[in-house]
């Protein structure tokens, strides 16, 4: 049975069915909410039956807030109280959640036989009377509308919602296969020796790259690590710095942004930069642009922090002022943010357009925007939510006029290789935070066998992804870009 998470584990069965012992093999403490450590927080103890009404009070608090935040919660009580239930679930799919019940069946017996060795039995009527209970509640799950019912003896596997369909989708790329590009970006800095080893890193890296079959090669532009991927004082070196020095030491491979925050230089530097960027790699570059959204940053790099407007205004004037720059002479720009009183550019870059690719989904402006001026334009999420994200561009491509087949579509994902099962526990295990599950952190960052990217990754080609962009978890090494090889093999 697959679990997809995020989503809701309601266990139900009687005291000593082995719920909490369930929740604890798959689960992390703090994605357990769990009615009778709430009895201990709130009363005298776990076995404190007066306590229980605030107990409950206070768990479905934490569910409804839980569920508000889309986290995945194991919901630990009898849960044999329909009207919870029903309560949970009515939460679980507003946020778009999926709830799961998983039912203990244990032999009555073998419950009695447990509950007598406990320090606090709980009295043998009352436990008859929740077995009895129990057998009816089974019979009533069916029709509740849970993703679906999961009987504890069940093997189950957590996984996020771009594995769930992966061994079906593995078989298709098998029986028809699809054509797929592959982007590497490296979010993260703090390789074993840093800084004195970083240079010598980013080359194998860049290189390996390059010679397993990447087209393109991707830094963040960032000035400090971003809370997504660590503490804002981990290696976070200047994005276009690297990315020269990176084109030296490489001869195919593509070079970007994923992406530049355009608040951040000036405007016709920033062209300049790319332009030479280009220049030097022999015409290698890519002009990734987003509106910026690390206040952290921006506050502490003195840009402050400007409205979403100020920044969507001033990425469509660079979206304008770019090709200008690149183009002959020196024209003059005057766009809502800025103006460039002589957009000169020499050397000019090599490539007749350096491909421009817009980062970001906002639905409104962001996509309009794409529509008028990107080459590309990079999603994130699961097949459907990119197909969701395509469709809407496309109504936008129609209403300025712009033919949907020329605007390339990228998709960023963390993912995190192994090679099997044993392999993939102790990838997760070496790097997952310590509140989080292994089993959840997993399903985060897409862990996976090869099988299983293949799937996911089929499944993106599928919806319309044309270069899929691995973010490699946890600081990166050549050899993790290695065993990426059989997946670039897949959809060349
Ligand atoms: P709960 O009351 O439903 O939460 O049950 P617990 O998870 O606390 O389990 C009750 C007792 O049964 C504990 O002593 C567990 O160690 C034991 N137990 C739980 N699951 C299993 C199991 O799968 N096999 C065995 N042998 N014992 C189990
Ligand atoms: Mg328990």
């Amino acid at each position: 049975m697959r679990i997809v998470v995020p989503s809701v584990i309601v266990l139900v069965g009687p005291s000593g069915s082995g719920k909490s012992t369930w929740a604890r093999r798959h689960f992390a403490a703090s994605e357990i909410v769990s009615s009778d450590r709430l009895r201990a927080a709130v009363g005298l103890d776990e076995y404190d039956q007066r306590a229980s009404p605030d107990a409950f009070a206070v768990l479905n608090d934490i569910v409804r807030r839980r569920i508000g935040r889309k986290l995945t919660t194991v919901i630990d009580t009898l849960g044999m109280n329909a009207a919870d239930r029903a309560t949970w679930i009515t939460l679980a799919n507003a946020a778009g959640l999926p709830t799961y019940a998983v039912t203990f069946s244990t032999e009555p017996k073998v419950c009695r036989a447990r509950n007598k060795q406990r320090s606090r039995p709980v009295p043998a009527k009352a436990l008859t009377a929740q077995i009895d209970k129990f057998a009816e509640t089974s019979g009533e799950l069916t029709t509740e509308g849970y993703a679906a019912v999961i009987e504890a003896s069940d093997e189950v596997r957590v996984v996020n919602r771009a594995m769930a369909g992966a061994a079906e989708a593995r078989d298709r790329q098998r029986a028809s296969p699809l054509r797929l590009d592959f982007g590497l970006q490296l979010a993260s800095f703090n390789f074993p020796g840093s800084p004195q080893t970083t240079a010598e890193h980013l080359v194998e890296i860049a290189q390996a790259a390059e010679e397993v079959g990447f087209s393109s090669l991707w830094v963040m532009d960032h000035f400090m690590q971003i809370p997504q991927v660590g503490p804002e004082w981990w290696d976070m070196p200047e994005a276009y710095t690297t990315l020269a020095y990176l084109a030296a030491a490489t001869r195919r491979i593509k070079l970007g942004t994923l992406v530049t925050g355009v608040g951040y230089r000036n405007p016709a530097l920033l062209g300049k930069m790319i332009a030479t960027l280009d220049v030097l790699s022999g015409g290698r570059a890519i002009a990734g642009l987003g509106a910026g959204w690390f206040e952290r940053e921006t506050v502490g790099y003195g840009y402050g922090v400007p409205t979403t407007k100020e920044r969507l205004d001033r990425l469509e004037d660079m979206l304008q002022m770019l090709p200008l720059l690149w183009g002959p002479g020196a024209p003059s720009f005057e766009g809502k943010t800025f103006s460039v009183p002589e957009a000169m550019c020499y050397p000019r870059p090599l490539q007749d357009h350096i491909p421009i690719l817009v980062g970001g989904g906002g639905e409104k402006r962001t996509l309009r925007l794409v529509a008028q001026y990107a080459d590309a334009a990079n999603f994130f999420g699961d097949a459907d939510a990119v197909r969701h994200k395509i469709a809407v561009l496309h109504e936008h491509c129609a209403a300025v006029g712009r033919d949907p087949a020329d605007i390339a579509i990228t998709h960023l994902a963390p993912a995190l290789m192994a090679t099997d099962q044993s392999d993939l526990e102790a990838r997760v295990a070496a790097i997952k935070p310590n509140n989080v599950s292994a089993a959840v952190f997993g399903a985060t960052v897409n862990a996976g066998a090869i099988d299983d990217h293949i799937g996911r990754f089929h499944t993106l080609g599928e919806a319309g992804v044309e270069t899929a962009i691995v973010s490699l978890v946890g600081v990166p090494a050549a050899s993790d870009v290695w065993r990426l090889a059989p997946i670039v093999d897949a959809f060349s």
